[in-house]
């Protein structure tokens, strides 16, 4: 075994760490490790091991936990691109790739020291008259420690666990801090891998003879039923005494034995009657091409353009069949909102016991059964959001991205990857095929896809030819001119919903803002009330009666006076999606009216009720947030309004046409998906925005031309590598001095190739209690960029700006 092994540790921080390997330990290359890290125990992943001495004092590894690599070769690799191409820490990195948290138990321990029984001998004697800063409390606190410590000693020499001390003596985290600083106590780590929970208690019928009663007679033959050996939490869901099974025991009857837990597989259940595909002439096509792709062996990207209701989710699904029966295996990554219980039953029938679905709602448990599975080649059909990429499949031949122009795939913490470029690294890697499918491209894709990086296939009409729905445009401006007033929802639209009520037809109403009024104003100084975290108003939401930050979560009470002069004169104004159920109601008092939005949804349960009702002809209008506007299928729906969803028009963002752009085209989407023809109407107080228009117009060619010519000339993405870095601190002085120092280093050293602009304020000037200033940097060469962002980090490092308070957002979505 070679002497030292190098660990990615997961700190922020861009290195690995080196420690020797005792006798004993095996560590494997791809494995996890226990180490010590400072005051801590951390779980690692050995990176590289080797005889080479470093020229500082090592640690010893505390323990080797896996006797197989968890990361193979290929997914090592994987992890190295991220870790190089969006400059993030390697251990961090691959912590995001392993859900195993939940095998690693932490367990902080505190012992006394020999000063601390002089302290507490002191005490005793003299009645503590010593100078102290500290308060009577604080010290009572610190005595109470010493004792319970010291009592347990006298028989027993371990740590006493941290929530055990803390509950027994009542003291804080910062007065047990205080006495380890002054070497009272000891703290030591003592965290380990979670070996306890993975080893499960099995009842082993011995004989079945003798003499027993009802309920012994009971337990013997459910054993015996099962072959003799069971999981003794299965025998314990049975109706007898608990004391049953001792008595069983103590009579030699049964033997429990300790066993490694096999992770809860489910049995096999026999696939239903084969799901059948009933396929277009255009479908057929685009399947044939997937398959091919795959039958190659070869790295292939396509990209799947499929209008709204063209049958997409079949194409990939009839693919990711053919792969099965191929006995090799694929991943599909869906939006975090995509993945509802209707759609893992389809899955379920499809595939069987061969898929694993990786949604956000499972526990770390489950997180790390379904790893498992997957691992042990038990589930190859893998289907999840972002992180499901990283799943430890063998023999990969197809990846596919659906959906592939939504945020929700690029992770707004550290790492911040996105999800379908990694997908193509790692299509790449393992000579997949990777299928990025969207109604909406995002402009990368489709540049890709033009420049003949990716093929193209196309799904260019709805399924049984179904026409796309009219959108008529109505200009808010006009309507305030006409009206005299300002509208929320205008006559036009009011007259068309009218109409399909009527008809008994079903209606969609988006409105891109949630709660009930975004802004309140002060008309006598002219203030907002904003939340105290961030520089962003508060909403108002009604039924709860509270002010709330859709950033932060801060709440605060309605105010009934400026909280800035006391004037009484403040007003509620703008409309959220509560505000408008509450005006549909009033106008439409018949209706049945339903609202979407992340105040009503609190589960994939709620979405789904809500949604089925839609379904089931329960409501007759749906009013949401963009959470309607994503994939649904509701054929009765034959209008969708349109309210706002421009609002993103007037964000500094130069993705924010696209973003509308998406979204008008998706909701869009929604109406007409039966037999009867849909139709939208599209309130905009941006009538001539040519989002709107080449929206209204479905017009994809036309829009993505436009806006690739307005990145062109701005040097925006994909004609440009950007990324955003934001400087970050709750104190204002740090905030600004750190950003000026690296203001100032960006100037002196002139990375040519690499533009940079700011310092300069970030459009949310404070957030979360942090003070933020920001750079953007672009290049059209992403190796330049890359070069002048890592002489930056070590030029922050060297100024002892905390890496923490950097962060480095790389093809970064948004730049607020
Ligand atoms: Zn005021
Ligand atoms: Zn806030």
């Amino acid at each position: 075994m070679p002497e030292f092994s190098d660990v990615a540790v997961p700190v922020p921080l861009d290195m690995v760490f080196t420690y020797r390997v005792p006798a004993g330990a095996n560590p494997v290359v791809g494995g996890r490790v226990l180490v010590p890290f400072r005051q801590k125990r951390m779980m690692g992943i050995v990176v590289e091991l080797h005889d080479r001495a470093p020229s500082v004092a090592t640690k010893n590894i505390v323990s080797a936990l896996d006797a197989a690599p968890v990361l193979d070769e290929q997914l090592l690799r994987l992890g190295r691109w991220i870790a190089d191409y969006y400059l993030a820490p390697l251990g961090e990195v691959f912590r995001t790739m392993l859900p195993l948290s939940a095998e690693f138990k932490r367990s902080i321990g505190y012992r006394l020291t020999e000063e601390g029984q002089m302290a507490l001998h002191l005490a005793g004697m003299s009645g503590s008259s010593r100078r102290s800063q500290r308060s009577p409390e604080e010290q009572a606190g610190e005595f109470r420690v010493l004792d319970y410590l010291a009592g347990r000693e006298v028989d027993d020499n371990s740590l006493v666990p941290e929530p055990t001390l803390r509950s027994a003596t009542g003291v804080s985290k910062s007065v047990l801090g205080g006495m380890v600083r002054k070497k009272w106590i000891v703290r030591e780590d003592v965290s380990a891998s979670r070996e306890a929970a993975r080893m499960t208690k099995i009842a082993v019928l011995k004989f079945a003879e003798g003499k027993l009663n009802d309920n012994q007679r009971m337990l013997i033959d459910a054993l015996a039923a099962s072959g003799g050996k069971v999981p003794v939490e299965t025998l314990q869901s049975l109706t007898v005494p608990r004391t049953t099974l001792g008595t069983l025991v103590r009579r030699g009857l049964i033997e429990i034995v300790v066993e490694p837990a096999e992770f809860t597989v489910s049995r096999t259940k026999p696939r239903q009657s084969p799901f059948e595909f009933d396929f277009n002439a255009a479908q057929q096509a685009a399947l044939a091409r997937l398959c091919d792709g795959v039958a190659a062996r070869k790295f292939a990207g396509m990209l799947l353009h499929g209008v709204t209701g063209s049958g997409k989710t079949a194409v990939y699904l009839a693919a990711m069949r053919a792969v099965l029966e191929a006995g090799r295996s694929a991943i599909l990554l869906v939006p975090e909102i995509g993945l509802t219980p209707a759609v893992a039953a389809d899955l379920h029938q499809i595939f069987g016991d061969e898929v694993a679905i990786l949604h956000s709602a499972l526990s770390d448990r489950e997180r790390a059964e379904q790893w498992h599975r997957i691992k042990r080649g038990e589930a190859r059909m893998v289907v999840g959001t972002r992180s499901a990429v990283f799943a430890p499949v063998s023999d990969l031949a197809l990846i596919i991205v659906d959906e592939e122009h939504d945020a929700s795939y690029k992770q707004e913490e550290t790492p911040r990857y996105h999800a379908r470029d990694v997908a193509v690294m790692r299509a790449k890697m393992a000579n997949a095929v990777v299928v990025l499918g969207s109604a909406t491209p995002s402009l990368e894709s489709y540049f890709n896809a033009k420049k003949s990086k990716y093929g193209l296939v196309e799904l260019p009409d709805r399924v049984e030819q179904r026409p796309l729905p009219e959108v008529e445009i109505v200009d808010m401006r006009q309507e305030f001119q006409e009206t005299g007033q300002e509208q929320v929802i205008s006559r036009k639209l009011a007259a068309e919903i009218k109409q399909r009520l009527d008809r008994k037809e079903q209606v969609m109403v988006l409105l891109n803002r949630r709660g009930y009024s975004p802004v309140v104003l002060c008309r006598t100084c002219g203030k907002k009330l904003e939340c105290r975290n961030c520089a962003i108003a508060l909403t108002h939401h009604k039924r709860e009666h509270k002010m709330v930050c859709h950033y932060c979560g801060y709440m605060a009470p309605v105010p009934k006076a400026c909280v800035h002069c006391g004037s009484e004169y403040v007003y509620f104004l703008g409309t959220g999606s509560e505000k408008l159920e509450e005006l549909l109601h009033g106008m439409f008092p018949q209706a049945r009216i339903a609202r979407l939005d992340r105040d009503t949804v609190r589960s994939h349960e709620d979405f789904e009720r809500t949604l089925n009702a839609l379904s089931e002809g329960e409501l007759d209008l749906l009013v949401g947030t963009q959470m309607i506007a994503k994939g649904h299928d509701i054929h009765g729906v034959t209008l969708v309004g349109v309210v706002g969803a421009d609002v993103a028009l007037g964000l500094p963002d130069f993705r924010a046409a696209e973003r509308t752009f998406q979204l008008l085209t998706q909701v869009a989407g929604r109406a007409g998906r039966g037999e009867s023809l849909g139709k939208v109407i599209l309130q905009t107080y941006f009538q001539d925005h040519y989002a709107v228009q080449y929206a209204a117009r479905h017009d994809f060619i036309g829009f993505y031309e436009k806006e690739l010519r307005f990145r062109s000339w701005m040097h925006y993405p994909p004609y440009s590598a950007l990324a955003n870095v934001l400087v970050r601190s709750d104190k204002l002085d740090e905030a600004l001095a750190w950003s000026g120092k690296l203001g100032k280093w960006f100037e002196s050293t002139r990375h040519e190739g690499v533009r940079v602009l700011g310092p300069a304020a970030a459009p949310i000037t404070r957030l979360k209690r942090d003070y933020r200033y920001h750079f953007v940097l672009k290049s059209p060469s992403r190796e330049k960029l890359n070069t002048t962002l890592r002489a930056m980090l070590a030029y922050a490092a060297q100024q002892r700006i905390p890496r923490t308070q950097v962060i480095v957002d790389v093809d970064a979505l948004w730049l607020m």
